[in-house]
């Protein structure tokens, strides 16, 4: 818990990953990784409860490595941000993600497909820049989530390109909202158009009572401030309904699907147009 919260503010704890040198061994292979196909992307629906469809899907990055077997982003993602390979990474999955929007809307499924932003990347004008570029045909087809903690890193900066992204037509999503330092003055700032709630809420909302009055009443304040809510770590039917009760807008967890690859994804949309 106290190395989860250190990370959050951003502070580099080598002991949490082991033996720094590996670490560092490991980053070395990330390039020929991204090329060789080593990593990929999978994608994970929301379902979308006024029109009772997936609309939506979060890309996520895996890892497949040939000799110590999948490394999970929670691992490497920090790693990469700490040694300065974020931004190919990031580029790399905006760049998969693009793609595979277009082979989803050629197949005939029409989805926003949303990628992670890591707090850095966000005070980094010249990524900004690039990634503007990357999605200029199809802007509004692509979601960007970032995390608050990001904002209050570097607030002035951030909010910037925040509102450039929104400003050229990308969806921006506040994610794992409530896991950080939740801050009132900078919701109302940012122009976002959706938030996420942290599962760490929304998985225990049938059984706490505290627990779903936090996440209806942040439902309600995100929607006084014009935003679609989505619910994380949706696992059973009974918080899926009970998330209906409260008007939230989509929901993201392994009750709908799990993450998964491009072609599962589609025989999954497949299935539920015929339904
Ligand atoms: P996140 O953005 O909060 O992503 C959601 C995580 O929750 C994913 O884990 C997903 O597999 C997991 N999840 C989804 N539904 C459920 C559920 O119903 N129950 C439970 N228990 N878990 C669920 P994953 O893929 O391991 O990703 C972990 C984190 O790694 C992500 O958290 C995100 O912060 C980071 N990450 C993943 N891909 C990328 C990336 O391309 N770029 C960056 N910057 N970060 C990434
Ligand atoms: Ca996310
Ligand atoms: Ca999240
Ligand atoms: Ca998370």
């Amino acid at each position: 818990q106290a190395r989860a919260s250190l990370q959050k503010v951003g502070v580099f704890d080598p002991a949490a990953y082991g033996d720094p040198a590996r670490n560092l061994s490991l980053m070395g292979e990330m390039r020929r990784a991204l090329e060789d196909g080593d990593i990929h992307l999978v994608h994970q629906p929301k379902y979308n409860y006024r029109t009772g469809r997936i609309d939506s899907a979060e890309s996520l990055v895996r890892w497949r490595h040939p000799s110590r077997g999948m490394i999970p982003p929670d691992l490497f993602v920090p790693m990469a941000e700490e040694t300065g390979h974020v931004r190919a990474l990031t580029d790399w999955v905006l760049q998969r993600a693009v793609e595979d929007q277009q082979r989803l809307s050629a197949a005939g499924f029409k989805l926003t497909l949303a990628i992670n932003i890591s707090a850095r990347l966000l005070s980094d004008t010249d990524f900004a820049q690039s990634a503007i570029q990357r999605v200029r045909q199809a802007p509004h087809t692509i979601c960007f989530e970032i995390t608050e903690t990001a904002v209050i890193d570097n607030p002035k900066v951030a909010l910037e390109n925040i509102e450039l992204f929104a400003a050229n037509g990308i969806r921006v999503a506040i994610d794992d909202y409530g896991s950080g330092l939740s801050s009132l003055a900078y919701l109302k700032q940012l122009p976002a158009h959706e938030l996420k709630i942290d599962k760490m809420f929304v998985q225990n909302i049938t059984t706490s009572q505290r627990d779903a009055l936090l996440v209806r009443s942040t439902i309600d304040l995100a929607h006084g401030l014009g935003m679609d809510v989505t619910a994380e770590g949706v696992e059973t039917p009974a918080a899926f309904a009970l998330l209906a009760t409260m008007r939230c807008n989509l929901a993201q967890g392994y009750l709908v699907s799990r993450p998964a690859p491009l072609d599962e994804l589609m025989t999954l949309l497949a299935d539920e147009k015929r339904l």
